[in-house]
């Protein structure tokens, strides 16, 4: 047998491959198969060409195996294999210099290049003291070849024994790896990385039961084992769109997902491969106004292999919350993370996607709005975060954002301006969008709104405070505000003043009162406003923009206990109830009515609390 030593300039690189990665150990599984799959692929290749004489036998299964006894697990496929003179070239030297290569390229970011390819198939001795090849040729003549190594520069290359064509790769696992010796390891290893390889990969057997039943009725049970098949060779997003079938996605989903109940909304299937290579399957879960539930990741794949399911630096973020597969040979994966962000097929690939995205939701739009709509509650997050995140998106994506009305009904932003933009323009043209971010809580005024014939939208869900914002930045010709942003009269700002029945003293005296009964508290701001006598005497306002601002902070975690909720306290002059505060002579019977009409607007807006409303409850009880 021959024997030689691998050439190297580091003076053994085996002890770094043995440490390197250590985390990721698990990888050399699917370096070892994803080359016995290629092996195969190639022979079907060249057989197709007619390269390859006579016939391949019709199982061309990669198979995997373990012997507890001999501590060794084996890869064996029925592919190509090598001739002594390509295990030379191959193994010895391409393989051996591209671990080399991939080593040094990577000696200071350790654990960063986790789940990315390159190490190859020298990453076997991660797990292995010694790795052996047996291998014979598909070429014609061509003699068994045997090779062997320790884990050192030296190995052994002589003449092997095996009979047919193929090659079989067999480590001898290392005592400190004895986990790949166990089936239920090796078995989810398996399942992880290699569940769509093309070439079926089989895993030991399983048993069947078939019950037959003769012409007297009797039952018999057979049990009978057949190979067990790992993966799925020919996974949906290989497959063309045309011969696929709705249900055809939704298996593909559960095969995805198993533990997924629910089913995907809708599904987009990519195939591009100019002027780079994109297929897969993206899916819309049901996300339920929940944005943070990220469990059933995107699943990236290099031809089918597994790579990773941490798209984050290859896919815009707002993307992380579709489930699904992408494949693509073009994303160069074994570099380290931050440097993918740079890559220009990463960039091209990740607005490619962000473009087909939108361009499938306008579609569904404008195809199919009814269906748009019942599926808002779900689209809608999903759309926000796009908006808001990613500056192409909204450019397409503000077209078919639906916003709804108290009646249920649906609009475009466009839509909505029209609709509203007789009644709802303020003095200096801007229209007013006026929304309200819950239904019960703020019924009051959106039942004032509503009678005065205004529009009120549901701004509800746990994004829609940050999409508020948006509106307002992105859109000159309107302003949002909140229902509770200002009495109503005042939500639209038109010209038209209301006269005051009080003189200017009297109103001041008025605000006196009120201002009072606040004592110390800066936080609420008393005016007095000449508004319609049948208006309430006293009414609670929240400015729209203090009030959105501590929103956003109670949002971001930041102090939102010690930001006090700012009001306005507005005090109605022309209701009737002010002018008789006015001449009430006795000032205990006075500062009472104050403070009752005061308790009442909190009570109207579910701020009066605690010890204030049990005495409010008291006093009116007296009252009565
Ligand atoms: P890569 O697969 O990235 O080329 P590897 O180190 O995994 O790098 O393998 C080096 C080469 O060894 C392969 O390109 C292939 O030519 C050869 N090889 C590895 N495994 C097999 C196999 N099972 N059958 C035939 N050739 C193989």
């Amino acid at each position: 047998m021959q024997q030689g030593q691998i050439r190297t300039d580091v003076e053994n690189i085996f002890p770094i491959i043995k440490k390197f990665l250590y985390s990721d150990q698990e990888i050399f599984l699917r370096e070892l198969v994803a080359n016995a799959v290629d092996a195969t692929s190639k022979l079907k290749t060249l057989s197709g060409k007619g390269l390859v004489k006579g016939d391949l036998g019709d199982d061309l299964r990669v198979e995997v195996s373990i012997d507890k006894d001999a501590k060794t697990l084996t890869i064996s496929d029925k592919g190509i294999g090598m001739t002594k003179e390509e295990v030379e070239e191959y193994i010895n030297q391409v393989a051996f210099s591209s671990a080399q290569n991939f080593l040094e390229q990577h000696k200071d970011d350790g654990a960063v290049v986790i789940g990315n390819f390159g190490l190859g198939f020298y990453s076997a001795f991660m797990v292995a003291d010694k790795v052996e090849i047996h291998t014979l040729s598909h070429q014609e003549g061509a003699a068994p070849v045997k090779w062997e190594c320790e884990g050192d520069p030296k190995y052994k290359l002589g003449e092997g024994d095996r009979t047919t064509r193929g090659t079989e790769i067999t480590l001898h696992i290392s005592e400190d790896a004895t986990e790949y010796l166990e089936d239920h390891r090796i078995e989810q290893l398996l399942k992880k990385y290699c569940k769509f390889l093309p070439v079926e990969i089989q895993f030991g057997e399983e048993e069947n039961k078939q019950t037959t039943t003769d012409d007297d009725g009797n039952e018999t049970e057979e049990v009978f084992t057949t190979p067990k098949i790992i993966n799925n060779p020919s996974p949906a997003w290989t497959k063309k769109p045309s011969d696929l079938s709705d249900e055809d996605y939704k298996n593909f989903y559960r095969e995805l997902y198993p533990y997924s109940f629910d089913e995907p909304l809708f599904w987009i299937h990519l195939n591009v491969d100019y002027p780079f290579n994109l297929t897969g399957i993206l899916y819309f879960p049901k996300l339920k106004n929940n944005v943070e539930v990220k469990k059933d990741k995107i699943g990236l794949y290099c031809n089918q292999v597994f790579v990773t399911d941490n798209v984050e630096e290859i896919i815009p973020e707002f993307l992380g919350l579709l489930h699904g597969v992408i494949d693509s040979p073009d994303i160069p994966l074994n570099v380290s993370r931050s440097y993918l962000q740079g890559d220009q097929n990463v960039k091209r690939i990740s607005s490619h996607i962000t473009k087909k995205v939108a361009s499938k939701l306008e579609e569904m739009f404008k195809k199919d709005r009814e269906n748009f709509e019942e599926k808002w509650q779900d689209i809608g997050v999903f759309l926000k975060y796009g908006i808001l995140s990613n500056e192409k998106f909204a450019d397409k994506a503000k077209k078919f954002c639906l916003l709804q009305t108290m009646d249920d009904k649906f609009h475009t932003l466009e839509e909505l301006t029209e609709k509203v933009k007789d009644t709802q323009t303020d003095k200096e043209g801007k229209t007013v969008i006026l929304y309200t971010t819950h239904t019960d809580e703020q019924d009051g005024y959106i039942q004032n709104c509503l009678a005065k014939g205004y529009e009120v939208i549901k701004l509800n869900t746990i994004i829609d405070p940050h999409f508020v914002g948006w509106l307002d930045q992105n859109n000159e010709n309107i302003t949002l505000k909140r229902v509770d942003a200002d009495i109503v009269d005042n939500l639209v700002e038109k010209d038209e003043q209301q006269t005051s029945v009080l003189t200017e003293d009297q109103e001041k005296s008025l605000k006196n009162l009120f201002g009072q009964l606040m004592g110390e508290n800066s936080t609420v701001t008393v005016e007095t406003k000449a508004l319609s006598p049948e208006d309430m005497p006293v009414q609670i306002t929240k400015p729209e923009l203090m009030r959105r601002y501590r929103d956003m902070s109670a949002y971001n975690g930041m102090g939102m206990d010690t930001m006090p909720e700012m009001y306005n306290l507005i005090v109605n002059s022309n209701h009737p109830i002010s002018a008789k505060l006015l001449e009430e002579a006795d000032e205990t019977t006075q500062s009472a009515m104050v403070k009752q009409l005061h308790d009442l607007a909190l009570l109207s807006q579910n701020m009066l609390k605690g010890s204030e409303l049990t005495n409010f409850i008291k006093r009116s009880v007296n009252l009565v």
